[in-house]
């Protein structure tokens, strides 16, 4: 399947397997959250603002969003957790290893501002597959 036909059918549901090239990532949040509030986790501690929380334990969420293409169109893509180290090619000790680092931060936040660093990408929420039906387009 190509994301060319997804467009195409869009209003009808549609399920396949399409293998993209990944243009960018437009940005990357890695959080560590409390298991009991999901306010942020910093150095073992819950940092919830309004009282206090006694949960120390951390559950680690991943979220990212990045533009793909096949040749036939592009998309905005969605992912979350273990999608994330697929995204950003990770295997499970890389992983691992980037959860560790984060987690005396609790958190980062990555924002893809284009490669001059002035550019900034249209942040529009579309639930999954959809952006710009430009058939044809190569990169
Ligand atoms: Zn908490």
């Amino acid at each position: 399947m190509y994301l060319g036909n997804l467009i195409s059918s869009r209003g009808t549901r549609l399920q396949g397997i399409v293998c993209c090239h990944v243009v960018n990532a437009c940005w990357l949040k890695l959080q560590w959250v409390c298991s009991l509030c999901c306010s942020i986790i910093k150095q073992g501690k819950c940092t919830r603002g309004s009282g206090p929380c006694l949960s120390a334990v951390g559950i680690f969420r991943a979220n990212a969003s990045a533009i793909v293409e096949d040749g036939t169109a592009e998309a905005r893509v969605y992912c979350k957790d273990k999608q994330v180290a697929d995204l950003l090619a990770l295997g499970s000790v890389k992983w691992e290893r980037l959860q560790q680092h984060i987690e005396p931060q609790g958190e980062v936040y990555f924002q893809y501002q284009g490669r001059t660093g002035h550019e900034l990408v249209s942040e529009s929420l579309f639930p999954l597959f959809i952006l710009n039906p430009k058939c044809g387009t190569s990169f």
